[in-house]
């Protein structure tokens, strides 16, 4: 990591990949989630690499929500475990959240490694391993789920999800955040709170905003998700991909 210039244009982006790949050479990322980061960084570039307005919004009613929350769980892929592994265990402190893996290629010692690197990085629960319940049509492997964890949970956040896993969830009547840098992928499309930004931006920030809404009453949370608007935010992300203000111009 330490290899790329602090003044490249790209700095962050090649971070980003770095991070990927170290992630695959520790086990703990599949090959497949290099193709994810890849078009994930291509949107990224069209957002112009920064959080907009909208997306800023998103992370401010996702913090909300997750207040709100009786039983909010933050879902870890190979992808997450990667590139935020603090900054998951961050979020979950700050709105009490559980923390679950959830693998679309699964294996025991993927599952292992990402829950040893999760703890390393100050985890101290750490679901999904158990997988003792199902999503509903879904097929079998990617439908395992904790009873106590995502099976559970009101609130669920999601991110870099496929979309037929993200379907499933939203049909079974959960709350979803979905960090997706596509505003066209169906997991935005279906989630409660699409937030259209970089996982590595967006993780932190809806931390902060958990943190600045700590205090707040009831009232005033549930106020911050009701004014939030998820088509205004899905076409606010896909006018600025559209206006062409790249990144780096
Ligand atoms: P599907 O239609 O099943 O959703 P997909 O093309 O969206 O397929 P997936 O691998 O299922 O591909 O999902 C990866 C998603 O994660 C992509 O939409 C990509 O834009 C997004 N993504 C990748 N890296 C990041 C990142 N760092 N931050 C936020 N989103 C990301
Ligand atoms: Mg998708």
């Amino acid at each position: 990591e330490t290899e790329i210039p602090t003044d490249h244009p790209r700095y962050q982006d090649l971070l980003t990949r770095h991070r990927i790949e170290a992630g695959v050479e520790k086990g703990i990322t599949h090959l497949q989630g290099m193709h994810a980061e890849g078009r994930g960084s291509a949107f990224d570039y069209l957002l112009g690499e920064e959080t907009i307005p909208s997306a800023d919004e998103a992370e401010r009613a996702a913090a909300a929500q997750l207040l709100l929350a009786d039983h909010p769980v933050v879902s870890v892929n190979g992808n997450v475990a990667a590139l935020v592994p603090g900054e998951v265990v961050d979020l979950a402190s700050t709105v009490d959240a559980a923390i679950e893996i959830n693998l679309f290629n699964r294996t025991p010692e993927r599952m292992e490694r990402i829950a040893a690197h999760l703890r390393d990085h100050g985890a101290e629960d750490v679901l999904g391993l158990d997988a003792d319940a199902r999503i509903p049509n879904l097929d079998h492997e990617r439908s395992k789920v904790d009873a106590d964890g995502i099976y559970e949970a009101d609130v669920v956040v999601v991110p870099l999800e496929d979309g037929d896993r993200a379907e499933a969830l939203s049909e079974m009547g959960k709350t979803e955040i979905v960090i997706d840098l596509n505003p066209l992928s169906r997991s935005p499309q279906v989630a409660a709170i699409p937030i259209v930004d970089n996982i590595v931006r967006a993780m932190p920030n809806v931390t902060e905003h958990g943190r600045a809404l700590a205090d707040a009453d009831g009232a005033t949370l549930r106020e911050i998700v009701d004014s939030f608007d998820r088509e205004a935010a899905l076409a606010a992300a896909e006018d600025r991909i559209r206006s062409g203000d790249l990144a780096g111009e």
